[in-house]
């Protein structure tokens, strides 16, 4: 058999623990014996990104610009324990907080459904996928310990040197501070993303944030959505037989809850990170997510939504059999090859990605799957693999 041809490379950017490991099986079983894989390889495993002082994350992220579409295995992002672990020379940043500030946009992530894992939220008949914005915040904050008395005050010095100040607070002792931003652009952009993901995907759109207690933050965001939703949106909505529905983010959970699913949520960057696990554990796993970056320069980078799952990869070590669920993982690289396919205009590599996720769900179906979800799965007669058998076990259908 001929392998499926690339003509643009994907970034590829290599990851940390047991889902490097998953990395590896799923380029050596899933991919490399069907495409002709072509990528640019970023080792964005935290050794690498020490050696490099971060240069390698920030590399990736231009090459992401230049060709339009990455792939990324999941990170650690170094904590006080990783500084001994690894023998780190700083405190590196989270590296999707690096990749995110330098393209920008808005992080769509959808619950992979598959038959046999319903959702522990009975009413939810449809996926609700959140659409979190993936700019500032606290995720760009500036933050201080206060060790004594003193006044704290918001300084804003514009371009002529007129300063405006507000004040924070008086302490009269210690205490903490954080300074947070957002730009009106980045908020448009992240505005239009959800609009247009919502018209391509014909799902009603949600939005809440806490516009009530933050009278200009998070106003703004309630303000500049609308505004453009009248401007450009209201009537490709009526066609498309959708709606866009503002509330206070804590009515929004509310009635998340009692919903009947099959809607976008749109969350501010802190709402979606917490949210979107939430969703995610209710929809069946963390490794049941799909999670995409779309940019408004037009660029897609394609992850898993959970972590590097250490604990396993610490059984892994000793020599133990690990049965990581490595669905996420997989969708990522389904969901770029596709993206690149529909780039390139190459069907083969389109048809290909349909094939490796629908190869992936019957696997699941059939009862073959990873322990995560063999816990959970309303089927009878369930085989739980281990990492390497269930990922042979996609193979062989494939
Ligand atoms: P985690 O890797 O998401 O794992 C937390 C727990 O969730 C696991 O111990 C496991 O539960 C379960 N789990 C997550 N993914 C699973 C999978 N694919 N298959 C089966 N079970 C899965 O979070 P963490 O252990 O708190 O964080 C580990 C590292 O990941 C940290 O260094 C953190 O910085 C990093 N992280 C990276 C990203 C990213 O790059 N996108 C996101 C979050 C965290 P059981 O132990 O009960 O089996
Ligand atoms: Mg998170």
């Amino acid at each position: 058999m001929d392998k499926i041809k690339m003509t643009t490379p994907l970034v590829e950017m290599d990851g940390d623990e047991m889902t490097r490991i998953l990395w590896q099986m799923i380029k050596d079983e899933l991919l490399l014996p069907f495409i002709d894989l072509k990528t640019e390889y970023y080792d964005l495993g935290l050794e690498y990104r020490n050696e490099t002082n971060d240069q390698v994350t920030h590399d990736s992220a231009e090459a992401t610009l230049k060709y339009g579409v990455a792939v990324k295995c999941a990170t650690i992002t170094p904590n006080a324990e990783r500084m001994g672990e690894y023998d780190l020379k700083e405190m590196w940043k989270s590296p999707n907080g690096t990749i995110r500030a330098r393209l920008d946009g808005t992080v769509f992530r959808a619950p992979i459904v598959v038959k046999g894992i319903d959702p522990m939220v009975k009413c939810w008949q449809g996926p609700v996928t959140i659409a979190r914005h993936a700019y500032g915040d606290i995720y760009k904050n500036a933050e201080m310990k206060i060790g004594g008395p003193g006044k704290a005050e918001l300084v804003y010095t514009a371009l002529d040197g007129t300063e405006t100040r507000a004040l924070i607070h008086e302490f009269d002792g210690p205490g903490i501070l954080q300074g947070v931003h957002n730009t009106e652009k980045s908020i448009r952009s992240f505005a239009k993303a959800c609009f247009n993901y919502a018209i391509d995907t014909k799902q009603d759109l949600w939005f809440g944030t806490k516009d009530t207690i933050s009278k200009k933050y998070d106003h703004t965001f309630k303000d500049i959505f609308q505004e453009i939703f009248d401007d450009e949106y209201k009537d490709k909505f009526d066609e498309a037989g959708i709606s866009y529905f503002y509330t206070l983010i804590d009515d929004a959970v509310a009635r998340v809850m009692r919903d009947k699913g099959g809607f976008i949520w749109a969350c501010k960057n802190y709402d979606g990170d917490v949210m979107s696990d939430m969703v995610s554990s209710a929809f069946g796993s963390l490794a049941m997510m799909t999670s995409v970056l779309v940019s408004p320069a037009g660029v897609y980078e394609y992850e898993a939504a959970h972590g590097t799952v250490q604990r396993h990869y610490y059984q892994h070590l000793k020599g133990l059999e690990t049965s990581t669920n490595s669905v996420a993982t997989i969708f990522a690289w389904s969901g770029a090859l596709r993206k690149r396919g529909e780039l390139d205009g190459l069907t083969d590599l389109v048809n290909f990605a349909d094939k490796l996720e629908n190869a992936t769900l019957a696997t699941i179906e059939s009862g073959r799957m990873t322990k995560d979800l063999g816990l959970i799965t309303t089927l009878e007669d369930v085989k739980v693999l281990s990492s390497k058998e269930f990922i042979l076990a996609i193979r062989e259908r494939l």
